[in-house]
């Protein structure tokens, strides 16, 4: 929940904005605002206070404790020009909430934390536990001192500014480390945990032998990503109880699932009792990895039976491809969400062109794998190659990455031990379709016209299907120097079914600095006028010129209403 408070009818009128947008996340905390203030701090993750900073300093000093645990305070100016993030920047989302606030209320996000004045992820946003000098190494980082990456396990991480060898150091270890100064550590989530129980069995005989199993493999508890056993012991109190007490969640998976892995250990108590000679390592390597702490028995203090096994896995860190779509050129037409995808790779692979419309995006570190036009295959494979390796890869390509471009030569690489996640982007045709009207208004297509890759007899078979089908045609890479006649083709093939009056829009370079576009028509349109940075829309036999503009009506009985609205 978020606490609203102010103190005048101004800061009342922009507390309402907020309020009314955001109803379900937010609770207005009126009355007196020093009691104000106290009460939604005791009881909310976030603060937003339409009061200026000074007061609400003097308010919220006595009543910090802890930054992981604070909620995150954002102050409004009753002229609600900015949003300023007061504090609890990273742990308690007070940068993030002073960009939310200022989205909703127009006001300027206000954010002095260092690192992300500059860029930097903070060390402590990277979804990781993170140890040792954090503040040190955070400072090296901004002021541009050596810090080397010392990585025992791959995992995917952000672009950071790393260096060979350095002074400083950021440790990527589920080990137990002897950290001195200039050095943070951080947590890869790379542990799973394999338990089995006897019914009845303690939390605390589990948690005692999970702690015993990984301090005698000298590793961290702080890495433990998930604790795993079977089905049948998914309601065992003392086993969910351990999980929760980890702070991990319990998966569980089915004995017959479970018999069928290999283990180093089998047993026949567990095959009598639930079904599978294994539980703890089989539920450990039930995704892969490496057993790096063999099943082993909690000891009882009374000599009594030991009720609970366990085993320990290293799975390797999924490495993470985005396909990532820029749009047709402009910047405002490239989407928050590849713009976040794009800053969040530690690698990019991409046509050096369009590398440039974003290079500015990328943050301080990301390693920028380009290449020339025509290595399409290599770029495909050398990103699928990286994320393999466990980094966080973006693939980038012009419009939609996967409408003639990067994401199917790709994924046609990828196997399933890397996660793939598409950002869409606008593609060419409906970038041209909103310069020239709304010629898309019903059934199209897109045709590419390179016949590099498709032989043209099948070019030639998808055309004339879109012309007796009376679809609308946008056609790509439509013309370039060595590829002259194929156009004229096309349109002469759509010609046999659509008058030589039908509307045709050209566009070239949509969205970009030198943007233009013609509206012509199919018997006008003069084929050399076109190249590869064009887009080229044929209208259907119903498409028409409408003060300058083509229009495609949504359906031929639409408009004089014997159908419907919807
Ligand atoms: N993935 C891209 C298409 C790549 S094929 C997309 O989704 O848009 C390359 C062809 O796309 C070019 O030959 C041209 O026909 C078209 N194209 C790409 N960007 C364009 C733009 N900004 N304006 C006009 N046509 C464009």
């Amino acid at each position: 929940m978020i606490g609203l408070i102010s103190a005048t009818a101004a800061g009342a009128a922009a507390r309402d904005r907020l309020a009314a947008a955001w109803p379900e996340r937010t609770r207005v905390y009126d009355g007196p605002v020093a009691d104000a203030v106290r009460t939604a701090f005791a009881e909310c993750e976030g603060l937003v206070c339409f009061l200026a900073t000074g007061a609400v300093v003097r308010l919220v000093a006595p009543l910090l404790d802890d930054k992981r645990t604070d909620p995150g305070v954002v102050c409004v100016d009753e002229g609600g020009r900015f949003a300023v993030s007061l504090v609890g920047g990273h742990g308690g989302g007070a940068n993030d909430l002073a960009r939310a606030v200022g989205e909703v209320l127009g006001a300027r996000p206000v954010v002095t934390t260092a690192t992300d004045a500059v860029g930097l992820p903070g060390l402590d946003t990277l979804g990781l536990p993170v140890e040792g000098d954090v503040a040190g190494v955070s400072r090296a980082l901004l002021d541009g001192e050596a810090v080397a990456l010392r990585a025992d396990v791959a995992w995917p991480l952000p672009p950071l500014p790393l260096a060979a060898e350095g002074p400083y150091a950021i440790r990527l270890t589920d080990r137990v480390v002897e950290s001195a100064g200039r050095e943070a550590v951080l947590r890869p989530p790379t542990l799973v945990v394999g338990v089995g129980g006897s019914r009845g069995v303690p939390a605390d005989e589990v948690l005692g032998l999970v702690g015993e199993a990984l301090a005698g493999a000298g590793l961290s508890p702080a890495s433990i990503a998930e604790v795993a056993t079977v089905d049948a012991k998914a309601g065992e109190p003392g086993i969910v109880a351990a999980a929760a007490r980890l702070g991990v969640p319990l998966v569980t998976y089915p004995a017959g699932e479970l018999a069928g892995i290999e283990v180093p250990h089998p047993s026949d108590a567990p095959l009598a009792a639930v079904g599978t000679p294994s539980v703890a390592e089989a539920a450990a390597l039930a995704r892969g990895g490496e057993l790096l702490v063999p099943k082993r028995k909690s000891r009882r203090a009374d000599g009594r039976p030991a009720m609970a096994t366990c085993a320990v896995v290293r799975r390797l860190g999924r490495g993470r491809l985005a396909v990532v779509g820029l749009g047709p050129g402009a910047r405002d037409l490239l989407t928050p969400r590849a713009r976040e995808e794009l800053r969040r790779a530690s690698v990019l692979v991409g046509l050096d062109q369009y590398v440039d419309q974003i290079r500015d995006l990328l943050r301080p570190g990301t390693r920028v794998l380009e290449s020339g036009l025509g290595a399409e295959e290599e770029r495909a494979r050398t990103a699928v190659a990286e994320a393999r390796r466990g980094h966080a890869v973006a693939l980038i390509g012009s419009g939609d990455a996967g409408v003639y471009a990067m994401a199917s030569p790709a994924l046609a690489e990828a196997s399933d031990d890397i996660d793939v996640v598409g950002v869409p982007g606008v593609t060419a045709a409906l970038a041209a379709g909103a310069i020239l009207g709304a010629p898309l208004g019903h059934d199209h297509v897109s045709i590419s016209l390179s016949d590099l890759h498709t032989p043209w007899e099948v070019i030639e078979r998808r055309v004339r299907a879109a012309a007796e089908a009376d679809l609308v045609v946008t056609f790509y890479n439509p013309r370039s120097r060595g590829r002259d006649w194929q156009l004229p083709k096309a349109l002469s093939l759509l010609a046999e079914h659509r008058e030589p009056g039908t509307p045709v829009g050209v566009v070239r370079n949509a969205s970009r600095a030198d943007e233009s576009s013609r509206l012509t028509t199919l018997a006008a349109l003069d084929p050399a006028t076109v190249d590869m940075m064009t887009v080229v829309t044929v209208g259907n036999t119903a498409t028409r010129r409408i003060a300058g503009r083509m229009v495609t009506p949504r359906g031929y009985r639409w408009q004089d209403g014997r159908e419907a609205a919807q």
